[in-house]
């Protein structure tokens, strides 16, 4: 099929869609092109989820001041999009005097790129703030804070639906081709022909700008493990802990989720394999030893699971790690956004970035402003976040509120069932997962996954053969054993 629009999208990721967003305002019409079945399947869905301050990223970078940027926007994306986001605020813990000059300086560098609310504290402040913690003094950046991860994607990219923008799933962008004066997309079994490209394909960024012409860029991966503990400890760590900095990485830290549980990790391993995100015993064990020392709370019997996510990094001739590069190469491939490098701090500094693709495009053409443009984000209320008189209210108007699918998060079936019929018509078991939070407790599924997979089957028709866990090969079933009623 041959698809036309006036803009590609390639990566519907936290970036690409918050681009396609801030398209939407425009009066042009836009596809997003994303290769996966969901748009939370690579980076942006792997991650800590913490809202960086911007003190940890070399004077004058973009991602100094797009962080800074990002960090201010993200209260009026949280109240437009309904995604969950707490300025908790985060301590740097220190014991030494190295430590203290190292945070000093990284304090200056905060106020140098326009960060605020840093301030140096002392040990009983510190445990005021957290008593569990291990630390003689601390930086605390009151700015920071912790958000959805995955409802901050799914929301930038329903409301870009909403507007009028094209989600192709399941479609990965094998060649691209530019011919009188329009990029001939392939991807998928589909043609796509547009007059701008915009390349937001994360770790296969460096792989689209080969396919555009800009070729040169050395992009290595950074594989970050990290283990999730039982909301049982997420009393024990109201805010992000981290060590002391270096200004290439952050060092393990415990950050709580919006959630309640917390997470461990990331450590750091240069991979060139940007599609294993297994995490092996060895990590696991190393992530609780190098954490217990800042917050001695981290049972091996609390880890309720383990993920991993791949930061793409820009690095020179050298290895030395570059800036986020954002740019369009006019002499090379015109009318083509091109996007390397968006590692840390790619999630806090999303609008912002978007605002600066989008400001490139409109350096070199004028887009007319839509006026019917809503930046509000439909949603309905989960059963779980419902008082209770709302729940008998809707128990009561809807039978399928009084069917709890996921007893761990109290998740009913009308709360899969709204799911499941979502904008961009995600229909995988992670999708429901990450729109609900059903398989996301501490039996991590075992007791519901099989209904949800009826209810995928049920609701939308699918053979059982049909339905998949994440990617398009991940099958689940292979067919029924029986056929009959009672089966
Ligand atoms: C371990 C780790 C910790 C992090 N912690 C933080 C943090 O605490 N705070 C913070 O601000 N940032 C953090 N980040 C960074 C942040 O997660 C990323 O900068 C951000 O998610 C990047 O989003 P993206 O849309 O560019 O990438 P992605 O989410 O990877 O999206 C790119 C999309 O492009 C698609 N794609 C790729 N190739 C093709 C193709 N050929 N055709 C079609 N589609 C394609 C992919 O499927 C993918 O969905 C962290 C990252 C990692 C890995």
């Amino acid at each position: 099929m041959l698809y036309q629009s006036d803009v590609a999208v390639i990566g519907g990721g936290v970036i690409g869609s918050a681009i396609a967003r801030e398209l939407a305002r425009f009066d042009i019409s836009i596809s997003v092109i994303e290769k996966n079945l969901d748009v939370v399947c690579e980076t942006s869905g792997r991650n800590s989820a913490v809202v960086h301050g911007g003190f940890a990223y070399d004077r004058g970078t973009l991602k100094a001041r797009l962080c800074v940027e990002g960090n201010k926007l993200m209260d009026q994306a949280a109240a437009e999009l309904g995604f969950p986001f707490i300025r908790t605020g985060k301590v740097l813990v220190g014991n030494t005097d190295e430590d203290m000059r190292q945070l000093e300086r990284t304090m200056e560098q905060g106020f140098d790129n326009g960060a605020s609310g840093l301030e140096i504290i002392d040990g009983k402040k510190l445990h005021e703030l957290v008593p569990a913690v291990n630390g003689s003094f601390a930086m605390l950046s009151s700015r920071s804070g912790i958000m959805d991860p995955f409802l901050f994607t799914i929301a930038l990219a329903e409301n870009a639906a909403e507007n009028g923008v094209r989600y192709f799933l399941g479609h990965e962008v094998k060649s691209i081709e530019r011919r009188d004066g329009l990029y001939h997309i392939h991807a998928g079994n589909d043609e796509f022909e547009v007059k701008w490209v915009v390349n937001a394909a994360g770790l296969g960024a460096k792989h689209i700008s080969d396919m555009l012409g800009i070729t040169g860029y050395r992009v290595i991966g950074s594989k970050g493990n990290y283990l999730v503990l039982d909301k049982r400890l997420g009393p024990l760590l109201p805010m992000p802990v981290y060590p002391v900095p270096s200004n290439t990485y952050m060092g393990i830290h415990v950050t709580p989720t919006v959630d309640g549980n917390v997470t461990v990790g990331p450590d750091a391993v240069n991979t060139d394999d940007f599609s294993y995100y297994g995490v092996p015993a060895d990590k696991m064990l190393y992530l609780q030893q190098s954490a217990s020392s800042l917050w001695p709370h981290i049972d091996r019997a609390d880890v309720i699971r383990t993920f991993s996510g791949i930061l793409p990094k820009w690095v020179d001739e050298n290895g030395v790690i570059q800036d986020f590069r954002i740019e369009i190469r006019d002499e090379i491939a015109p009318n083509a956004v091109n996007l390397i490098g968006i590692e840390s701090p790619g999630l806090t500094a999303t609008i912002a970035i978007a605002r600066y693709a989008v400001g490139l495009m409109l350096e070199r053409c004028s887009f007319k402003k839509r006026s019917d443009f809503n930046p509000v984000r439909s949603r309905v209320k989960h059963f779980s976040a419902m008082t209770d008189k709302e729940k008998e209210a809707a128990i009561n108007s809807n039978p399928s509120y009084g069917h709890m699918v996921c007893s761990c998060e109290d998740v009913t079936e009308a709360d899969i069932i709204e799911a499941l019929h979502n904008r961009l018509g995600v229909s995988t078991l992670t999708g429901i997962k990450y729109r609900t939070r059903a398989m996301m407790g501490g039996c991590q599924g075992g007791f519901c996954q099989t209904k949800i997979e009826q209810l995928i089957e049920r609701e939308l028709g699918r053979k059982p053969e049909d339905v998949r866990y994440m990617g398009p090969d991940s099958w689940i079933l292979s067919g029924r054993m029986r056929e009959g009623k009672n089966d």
